[in-house]
C-alpha cells in the first residue's frame, strides 16, 4: 500500500497531453490555453472620458467655460480646448487636445443660451476622470499565459484583445465502465441481491462538470472474459478508462489481472486513504486506467482527489483545488489514523465547519448535503473544536 501523495505523484508523472486544436473564443470556458495571448493594442486605446461631463483645462476650473462642441463616444473630437473653453463629452469618448480634466455633468451649472451654452464648475475639487491610453495594457503585453484553465472571466479578455481563435489542448477521450454482477441500471428495479449502478452516473456527472464528455460502456458482470472484452473495447476507443469496482481482494475482482493481460502495467492497486483503499492506476500503450473502488462515496472522493488532477494535467493544466481555511464547529474524533482520511462537511453562515452524518463509504446520501470535504492526515485522530481545517470544495 502506498500513500495518497505517492499515488498522486506516480499518476501525474505518467500523464501526457493529447495535442492541440484551434477553437473559437466563445467555446473557451473549461479549456486550457496552449499559447500565450498578447494584446494587439493599447487598452484603453486612447485617453478616454470616464464620465459624462465637460472636458476642460484644470487651471480653468474656477472660470465660466464656453462649450465649443459635443463629443460622442465613437466620434473623434474636431476642436482643441483653449483657455476659457470646454467640450461637452460622453463616457467613452476621446479627450480633446488641450483638455486634462473632465468635470461631471452633475457638478456643473449650465448658463448662457441653448445656442451658446456656458457652464460653471460648482464643486471644490475634481479627479481628472480620464482613463489614460495604455493604463490597463500596452500593445504586446501578455494577457493570458499558456496553461491557463479558461473560465467565463477570460472570454471578455479574449474579446477585448480581438483573439477570436485560440489554440487549446485537446481534451482526452474518457471511457467509463462499471463492474459487478449485482448491478442494474438506475431505470430498473433491482431484484433480490441486486443494487442500482450509482457510480457510472456519478463519475460521468463529475467529469461533465469539468468539461469531459465520457463514453459509457455499461456494466461488466464479474466474469473474466466479459470484463476483458469490455475493457479492451473501451481502451481501444479512449485515452483514459475509468472503471468502478472489481479492484478489491474478492474472488471475483478480476480487474487487475485483466489489465495485466491487456499490457496495462498496474502501478498501484491499494492506497492508504479512507475511503478509497482499493484504488488502481495502470498505464500502457499511451492509455491510462483508473480502477475506482466500488463503494460510491469512495469512488466520488477518488475521482475528485486523484483522477481530476490527472485529467487536468492531460489537458495541459496544473490544477490546484480551491481550499478554504475555516474553523471546526466541534471536536471530531476518529478511531484509526493509519490512512489519510477525507470527510464530507457543511459550512454554516458564520463560516464554521460541521461534520456530516456519515456511515461510511456506501453512504452516498451523506454527500447530498456536503459543501466540501476535509482531510485528516495520517497519525491524527482528533480535530479540536475551533481548530483550522482545510475545506476543499466539491
Ligand atoms: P467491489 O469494489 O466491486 O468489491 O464493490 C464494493 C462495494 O461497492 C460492493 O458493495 C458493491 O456492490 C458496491 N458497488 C460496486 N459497484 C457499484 C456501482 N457501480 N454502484 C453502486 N455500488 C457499487
Ligand atoms: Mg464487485
Amino acid at each position: 500500500m502506498i500513500t495518497f501523495d505517492k499515488a498522486l505523484e506516480i499518476s501525474l508523472n505518467q500523464s501526457i497531453t493529447f495535442g492541440t486544436e484551434v477553437i473559437s473564443f466563445e467555446e473557451a470556458t473549461g479549456r486550457v490555453l496552449a499559447e500565450s495571448i498578447t494584446s494587439d493594442m493599447d487598452i484603453p486605446p486612447f485617453n478616454k472620458s470616464a464620465m459624462d461631463g465637460y472636458a476642460c483645462r484644470r487651471q480653468d476650473l474656477a472660470l465660466p467655460l464656453e462649450v465649443i462642441e459635443v463629443i460622442r463616444a465613437g466620434v473623434p473630437p474636431r476642436k482643441s480646448v483653449l483657455p476659457g473653453k470646454c467640450s461637452q463629452i460622453m463616457t467613452g469618448a476621446i479627450i480633446p487636445d488641450g483638455a486634462d480634466t473632465v468635470i461631471k455633468v452633475e457638478e456643473c451649472s449650465i448658463e448662457g443660451s441653448d445656442l451658446h451654452p456656458v457652464i460653471k464648475f460648482m464643486g471644490e475639487k475634481t479627479n481628472p476622470n480620464i482613463c489614460y491610453q495604455g493604463e490597463d495594457l500596452r500593445n504586446g503585453d501578455i494577457v493570458l499565459e499558456a496553461g491557463v484553465l479558461l473560465d467565463t472571466r477570460h472570454v471578455p479578455i479574449l474579446a477585448t484583445v480581438g483573439k477570436v481563435f485560440i489554440k487549446v489542448y485537446r481534451l482526452p477521450s474518457v471511457g467509463v465502465l462499471s463492474t459487478g454482477t449485482e448491478l442494474v441500471e438506475p431505470g430498473e428495479k433491482p431484484g433480490v441481491s441486486q443494487i442500482r449502478n450509482t457510480n457510472a452516473y456519478q463519475m460521468i456527472a463529475q467529469l461533465a462538470k469539468i468539461g469531459i464528455d465520457c463514453d459509457y460502456y455499461g456494466i461488466a458482470t464479474d466474469d473474466e472474459d466479459i470484463t476483458r472484452n469490455m475493457i479492451s473495447e473501451a481502451l481501444a476507443n479512449n485515452d483514459i478508462l475509468i472503471l468502478s469496482g472489481g479492484v478489491s481482494m474478492g474472488e471475483f475482482d478480476f480487474v487487475p489481472a485483466v489489465l495485466q493481460s491487456l499490457d496495462i502495467n498496474v502501478a498501484f492497486k491499494q492506497v492508504a486513504i479512507q475511503p478509497g483503499k482499493p484504488t488502481l492506476f495502470g498505464t500502457g500503450r499511451n492509455k491510462f486506467v483508473f480502477g475506482l473502488p466500488g463503494n460510491p462515496v469512495s469512488s466520488f472522493f477518488i475521482l475528485e482527489l486523484l483522477v481530476k488532477p490527472f485529467i487536468y494535467k492531460c489537458m495541459g493544466h496544473d490544477w490546484k483545488p480551491p481550499v478554504l481555511r475555516l474553523r471546526s464547529a466541534s471536536r471530531i474524533e476518529r478511531k484509526k489514523s493509519n490512512r489519510l482520511s477525507w470527510m464530507p462537511v457543511r459550512i454554516d453562515s458564520e463560516g464554521m465547519v460541521h461534520e456530516i452524518e456519515y456511515h461510511g463509504s456506501a453512504h452516498i446520501f451523506s454527500l447530498g448535503s456536503a459543501e466540501g470535504i476535509i482531510p485528516v492526515p495520517i497519525g491524527k485522530t482528533i480535530i479540536e473544536e475551533g481548530e483550522f481545517v482545510d475545506v476543499r470544495s466539491i
